[in-house]
């Protein structure tokens, strides 16, 4: 808190006469009722306080020993600097608080977005429909109506606090407790806005654009500053949080940055080679096999990933061949599968065992079910 002194701009051996004068000067300029805004009107309430404690011979001696000014009675002990102390541990800061500001801060709010992988990747823009508190447009966040400004309650004379004695272990001492007649604000509103109630501030629904930056993924919040709740008081609006969900895809599974998907390819076009296209972000993709491909090959298509968020460049795409044993053989066909082991010489079929190092540590000899 700002010293009394300086706060009313006199020197500490000023007489009361000197105060008074001081004070006076202060409030015309300072006044609710001349000058609304919150600043002022914080600045007058220093003022006023600062008053109450150098115009009162008791408060100020008091306030001069270190206290923060209220008043003696304490049986004749000097507490001296640790006056605050004492307060706080009696009244868990039970100290002059003043009247708490009409106009408040707004909250921030958060919703959730579902993205495709799509939009993920390449970034979109959405409209996106939010009720959320809006600056009364009737009062502009006055809470008045007819262009009124709140007016300096006259119980607490707009220090928002009304002083009580209170007996303690420690003797009488004066405590202070939120003014029931402005309910702490140091001013009232006279005629509220009908519109807002004297809130200062109305629900209303509102369509936001929002970029999606590429790149993003679930749990990145896209923060859109002052988007969110106007405070009481028509108080400066928080900020909105958008929280992307991404959607699955049907087929590619998102690992970080790049993209993987399976490829079912049949036993011949596995030993031969092929070219199969594939659906990827970008488009039909042409996917080379080599002959002799073996099941689990990654394939990796450069650059047809994710997009990197704030840098721009892409992942891979890694597609995972699978190849497909046929199943329910003709009669022809079994004949020439046999015929083709027999050109191979596989006469049985030579099992391999790998062990977790990928060597092979036995042979099984086995012969074709028949
Ligand atoms: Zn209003
Ligand atoms: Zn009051």
């Amino acid at each position: 808190m700002a010293d009394h002194y300086e706060t009313l701009g006199v020197t500490k051996g000023a007489t009361a006469d000197e105060i008074k004068k001081a004070y006076r000067k202060l409030a015309r300029e300072l006044h609710p009722d001349v000058n609304p805004d919150p600043h002022t009107q914080e600045k007058f309430k220093e003022v006023t306080e600062a008053y109450d404690v150098l115009s009162d011979p008791q408060k100020r001696q008091s306030y001069d020993m270190g206290g923060s000014g209220f008043g003696g009675g304490f049986g004749g002990a000097n507490f001296g600097g640790g006056f605050s102390d004492i307060m706080d541990a009696f009244f868990g800061g039970g100290g002059s608080r003043g009247p708490r500001p009409r106009t408040r801060a707004g909250q921030d709010s958060l919703i959730r977005m579902q993205v495709d992988l799509n939009e993920a990747c390449f970034g979109t823009e959405r409209e996106i429909t939010v009720d959320s508190a809006v600056v009364c447009p009737k009062c502009t966040g006055t809470g008045c109506q007819d262009g009124d400004h709140p007016e300096m309650c006259l119980v607490c004379k707009g220090r928002g606090e009304t002083q009580q004695v209170v007996r303690s272990v420690i003797g009488q001492v004066m405590t202070s407790r939120p003014c029931n007649t402005c309910n702490g604000y140091g001013s009232v509103i006279k005629s509220p806005c009908r519109e807002c109630a004297g809130e200062g501030r109305v629900r209303s629904r509102q369509t936001i654009e929002v970029k999606i930056p590429a790149g993003v993924e679930t749990g990145n919040r896209i923060q859109m500053t002052g988007r969110g709740e106007v405070g009481a008081g028509g108080g400066p609006a928080g900020d909105l949080y958008v929280e992307i969900v991404e959607e699955p895809h049907e087929y590619l599974v998102r690992d970080g940055d790049n993209l993987h998907m399976s490829l079912d390819i049949s036993m011949v076009a596995a030993s031969l080679g092929t070219t199969v296209t594939v659906e990827s972000l970008d488009g039909p993709v042409d996917i080379q096999i080599k002959p002799g491909t073996q099941s689990g090959t990654p394939i990796v298509v450069k650059s047809k990933g994710m997009t990197r968020l704030r840098r721009g460049d892409r992942g891979d795409l890694i597609v995972h061949v699978e190849v497909h044993t046929p199943t329910k053989l003709s009669k022809e066909e079994e004949t020439l599968l046999r015929k083709f082991a027999d050109l191979r010489g596989e006469k049985s079929s030579d099992a391999h065992v790998k062990g977790q190092d990928g060597s092979i540590f036995s042979k099984i000899k086995g012969v074709f079910n028949k």
